[in-house]
């Protein structure tokens, strides 16, 4: 059975940039303007001889209409078909109320997942495990998405709990 990976956070976190990295294709989405994936997307990768698949989301915000709602349901279908889900937040932005409310779903739907600290290029990293701590998930990944840093630690560590 291949892993099926979601990533899930707010819009702007740094999905797509981590999507692409893993995926080795520039096929989302990326751009600054939030939320401009629309639609759950599907990638594949592969560490050494394991492949896997990695679900891009369009992001969940918490006060979802229109669009928005139709992305955020994406979302949601994305945690139903995956078998571990990284929860990435901007380390850069700190702790939002939409951070809070995904982290409480995932609490919910009893799969498994990761929290994973993006951007950690532009912050000091013990502060960001500070901002964050109050979410109560513990052993987070420290990663800058956009250089890579951090990335490969990271997928080995999950693929080898999958
Ligand atoms: P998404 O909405 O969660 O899919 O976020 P994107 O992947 O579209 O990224 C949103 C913005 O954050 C883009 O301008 C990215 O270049 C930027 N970004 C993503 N990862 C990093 C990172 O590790 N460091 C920094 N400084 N910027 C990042
Ligand atoms: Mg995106």
């Amino acid at each position: 059975m291949v892993p099926v990976i979601a990533l899930v956070g707010r819009p702007n976190v740094g999905k797509s940039t981590l999507f692409n990295q893993l995926t080795r294709s520039r096929d989302a989405l990326v751009a600054n303007v939030a939320g401009l994936t629309r639609d759950r997307k599907y990638g594949e990768g592969k560490v050494g001889s394991h492949p896997y698949i990695v679900i891009d989301t369009g992001g969940i915000s918490g006060d979802e209409e229109g669009i928005d709602s139709a992305m955020a349901e994406q979302s949601l279908l994305a945690i139903n078909e995956a078998d571990v889900v990284l929860f990435l937040v901007d380390a850069r932005a700190g702790l939002t109320a939409a951070d809070e409310m995904i982290a409480l779903h995932l609490r919910k739907q009893g799969k498994k997942y990761h929290l994973v600290l993006n951007k950690v290029d532009r912050v000091d990293a013990e502060q960001a495990e500070t901002d964050f701590a109050s979410l109560g998930i513990g052993g987070a990944y420290h990663i800058a998405a956009v250089h890579g840093r951090g990335v490969s630690n990271m997928i080995n560590n999950v693929l080898l709990e999958c």
